[in-house]
């Protein structure tokens, strides 16, 4: 009987290792992803712009038919560490993002920010409002871009103008904007799922041509 509690217990410790060694493996994994736009900052390949304070590169994983990221070359490492002593910065990362829109006139664009950022690196998107790409697979990749969890450019520098940082929302709030049902940014469709939300709006498209 003993023999048994033993083995049990021994196949249980082995269980619970795997499972750590895994719940490790996949934080470290993350944090090394998380890392991947200090790289691509160097890319000849994705270079959009660069001067002595920012670089603009191209989105590696577009989320509509033109999307860039301005980045600081100082190590700021999102909203959260934004001090009223970066305003002019922002306000630069702003102009920098309004060039590259004004470069592609057929176009409308968003500037902005996630409220809660995935990647290291404060980054500006700077985003067309098609939203037709074939790297927008998932709910969450439409609630983060059409929701008020993407904060636009302007009102980040006027809460950092008035009260010197960021005003974050809370994380309930970010949870009801992922779990805002799937629907059209430009017109009322409520869409049943990704693939239906994705075909209608192409109509929109359409409507531009
Ligand atoms: P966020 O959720 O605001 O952190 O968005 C990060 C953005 O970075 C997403 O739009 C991704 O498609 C993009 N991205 C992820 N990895 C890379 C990379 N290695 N190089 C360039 N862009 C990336
Ligand atoms: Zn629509």
């Amino acid at each position: 009987m003993s023999t048994l509690i033993c083995r049990c217990y021994y196949k249980m410790s082995c269980k619970r290792r795997n499972e750590d060694e895994q719940k490790k493996y996949a934080k470290k994994a993350a944090n090394f992803w998380s890392m991947g736009l200090l790289s691509s900052m160097k890319d000849p390949e994705l270079l959009m712009k660069e001067d002595d304070k920012i670089v603009a590169i191209k989105d590696k994983y577009p989320k509509a038919h033109y999307h860039f990221l301005v980045l600081p070359k100082e190590n700021i490492c999102s909203l959260a560490k934004v001090t009223k002593d970066h305003l002019q910065l922002l306000k630069h990362m702003d102009k920098v993002g309004q060039e590259l829109a004004e470069s592609h006139p057929t176009s409308n664009f968003k500037l902005g920010y996630h409220a809660e950022a995935s990647m290291s690196r404060l980054h500006l998107h700077v985003v067309s409002d098609d939203f037709n790409s074939t790297c927008l697979k998932t709910k969450k990749h439409w609630n983060t871009f059409t929701t008020d969890f993407f904060v636009p450019s302007s009102k980040i520098i006027s809460e950092v103008e008035k009260h010197g940082e960021v005003i974050f929302i809370t994380k309930d709030e970010i949870k009801k904007f992922m779990d805002t049902p799937l629907k059209c940014h430009k017109c009322n469709f409520l869409a049943k799922n990704m693939p239906s939300l994705k075909s209608h709006i192409l109509i929109h498209l359409k409507k531009l041509l």
